[in-house]
């Protein structure tokens, strides 16, 4: 019988481990074993291999995520973008239409915008946070719809209740990147999306040491991507399994510190001389944060500012903090910056940033859990003069 539990700091650390425990092991033991043992499996499906994805590590780990959500179900994968993609290519066929809000996860872009796209399947995209605007952009194509929690780097919140409610108006299949509210923070299932998607590489796993994805919700669903992943092999592999297992241990304890040093620091930036802007859901001041406040129940550790004195006062303090490493990644246990304009967003033309609110001098940072104070006394540091 599979034990269900109330919540999820009691579920991530006993939802989908063995019962009983495997010889007794408190921690999940990695199976390092390409292929299993055949027991007259019928199905090509069940035949059990890593590739697969139906080893014993992916198991514990699909119903653990799955309990995390509130979901039915719920798959791992080689990264990120291998839930992206395989999602999509399972859901989508030649002459379909897509739509998604615009400024997305750069990886995201290129494969909808170059992959998809050459695959014949047609793309708009869409102002999240006008939905009254969506309708005109619907085709009879139109198969699914694609939002992200917060938008990178600008922290935006769109209206995802409206995109649900749209979705189910329009025979559509909503799809989230949950990637950077984690399901700490928001639990999209519990709001009626169809799939949330995460990079496991970030928030999950926490620990900025392997590269993993996840694709969590309706079960029809999610058995349809796993026969697609199956094909497409971006599996991921056994040790990595254990890693992000062992990571999601401390999943709640790890973002609660996130949030709270999230919110210290966007509250500290906001009132200093020398930051000119900051965006943060957290804050009062920010567009998105009454929809953040009533759907998430924190804001996460991701912020993005600009300094007083631009791209100089950007490169200064990038060049004078001690403790945030320079990285474009996020979602770790140690505070990471970048320079979207110069990392995850130099693809684009200056004009396509500066539609997008992009500045050269914004700082995205990705706040850990190291000491606030000394967080604080840090940027403090990189934001004077001298
Ligand atoms: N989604 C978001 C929001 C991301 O920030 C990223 C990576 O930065 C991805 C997806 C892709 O994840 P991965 O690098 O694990 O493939």
């Amino acid at each position: 019988m599979t034990r269900t539990y109330k919540h999820l700091e009691t579920k991530v650390i006993h939802a989908g481990e063995p019962d009983p425990l495997i010889h007794g092991s408190v921690s999940m033991p990695i199976f390092q074993s390409a292929m299993f043992e055949s027991r007259g499996q019928a199905s090509y499906h069940d035949i059990k291999y890593i590739r697969l994805n139906n080893m014993p590590n992916h198991v514990a780990l699909h119903q653990k995520l799955a309990a995390l959500e509130n979901a039915e179900a719920a798959l791992v994968t080689a990264s990120g973008m291998a839930a992206i993609s395989t999602t999509l290519l399972t859901l989508l066929v030649p002459g379909d239409h897509l739509l998604a809000q615009a400024c997305l996860y750069g990886g995201t872009y290129d494969f909808f915008a170059k992959d998809l796209s050459a695959l014949g399947v047609s793309l708009d995209f869409i102002d999240g946070n006008n939905p009254d605007s969506w309708k005109e952009k619907l085709t009879p194509n139109t198969k699914l719809i694609y939002v992200e929690t917060m938008t990178n780097p600008l922290l935006q919140v769109a209206d995802l209740r409206a995109t649900v409610e749209f979705a189910r108006a329009h025979g559509l299949v909503s799809v989230i990147d949950n990637t950077f509210a984690s399901p700490v923070n928001f639990r999209p299932p519990e709001w009626g999306f169809d799939l949330s998607l995460h990079s496991g590489t970030k928030y999950l796993n926490g620990h900025s040491d392997i590269v993993a994805g996840a694709v969590i919700g309706r079960a029809d669903l999610i058995e349809r991507i796993t026969h697609k992943l199956n094909h497409l092999g971006g599996s991921l592999d056994p040790h990595a399994c254990f890693l992000l297992h062992r990571g999601l241990k401390t999943l709640a304890i790890r973002v609660k510190c996130q949030n709270e040093n999230g919110l210290r620091i966007a509250q500290f930036l906001e009132t200093h001389p020398a930051v000119e802007v900051i965006h943060y859901p957290g804050l009062e001041s920010h567009p998105g944060h009454r929809r953040a406040r009533e759907m998430f129940d924190g804001f996460s550790g991701m912020l993005s500012f600009e300094p007083k004195d631009g791209v100089e006062g950007a490169e200064r303090f990038v060049r004078k903090v001690r403790l945030p490493i320079v990285a474009p990644s996020l979602g770790g246990v140690e505070t990471l910056i970048t320079r979207p304009a110069t990392t995850s967003h130099a693809g684009l033309s200056p004009q396509e940033r500066q539609t997008l609110g992009i500045t050269d001098s914004l700082i995205r940072v990705s706040v850990g859990i190291e000491a606030v104070e000394e967080l604080m006394e840090d940027f403090d540091h990189g934001l004077q003069l001298s």
